[in-house]
């Protein structure tokens, strides 16, 4: 049996003004896998995750997040969950409060406090719990920004540079704890600039210049192929 696309985008495109971020732009999300965006600056990456968290629309094209068709934007769309340009904590807050608050935030039921548990133990946060969230490292917070995503139990996750200015050990928490979600059948959509972000998470990648999708297929084909995307990329 075909299982639904976590996204799919057909024809995409987005306009500022007279600037076009997006042009014509497809996208195949499959459940259970990371699908890297890659690009330059101002390639289109940021866009793209913001029409696929539902935080702005697209000027044309069409796009189904989880099989249903997203026309216009959504409030927190069921089923999809990320952050882009940094996880938006309270740093004077704990973990567990800055857990909470996203909780009653977005309706999730305080009753349910092994919610918050669960996610910081996800997050390998468990023994700092307690402690404020301005003492926390970047990965740390990366990390209960994660947890925070979590919350709502995500079938898409869409993550902004999830390892930006990490160092080797947060990295590796952090691409731990997005392939444990991949296990569990999540899939996630990230932007990235680093090269081991692609070579460790991603199945899939698609890569954008000004707005244009210039590679998209399995990593693999991605290494076989980098001599002529090089190519592509100094041309386009
Ligand atoms: P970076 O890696 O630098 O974050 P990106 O690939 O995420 O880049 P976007 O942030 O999506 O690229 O930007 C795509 C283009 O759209 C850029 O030319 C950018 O300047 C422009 N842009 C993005 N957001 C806006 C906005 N709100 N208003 C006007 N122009 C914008």
């Amino acid at each position: 049996m075909k299982r639904t696309p976590a996204a799919r985008a057909r024809g995409i495109s987005k306009y500022y003004g007279n600037l076009v971020a997006l042009d014509g732009v497809d996208l195949d999300v499959e459940p259970g896998q990371v699908h890297g965006l890659v690009g330059p600056n101002g390639a289109g990456k940021t866009t793209l995750l913001g029409l696929l968290l539902g935080v702005a629309t697209a000027d044309a094209g069409t796009l189904e997040i989880l099989g249903r068709p997203v026309g216009r934007p959504l409030a927190i769309a069921d089923g999809v969950a990320g952050f882009v340009d940094g996880p938006g904590l309270y740093p004077s807050l704990t973990a567990r409060q800055n857990l909470t608050a996203v909780a009653s935030l977005r309706g999730i039921r305080s009753g349910r406090p092994h919610h918050v548990d669960t996610a910081l133990e996800q997050a390998g946060l468990t023994d700092v719990a307690d402690v404020r969230v301005r003492g926390y490292s970047l990965g740390m917070r990366q990390r209960l920004g994660l947890a925070a995503a979590l919350l709502t139990r995500p079938h898409l996750l869409i993550l902004d540079e999830p390892s930006n200015g990490l160092d080797p050990d947060g990295t590796r928490h952090v691409h731990r704890l997005i392939n444990e979600l991949t296990d569990a059948g999540v899939a996630v959509v990230l932007s990235s600039h680093r090269m081991d972000d692609l070579a460790s998470l991603c199945a899939e990648v698609t890569i954008l210049v000004t707005g244009r999708v210039v590679f998209a297929g399995p990593v693999e084909k991605l290494a076989a192929e980098s001599g002529e995307l090089d190519y592509r990329l100094q041309t386009s």
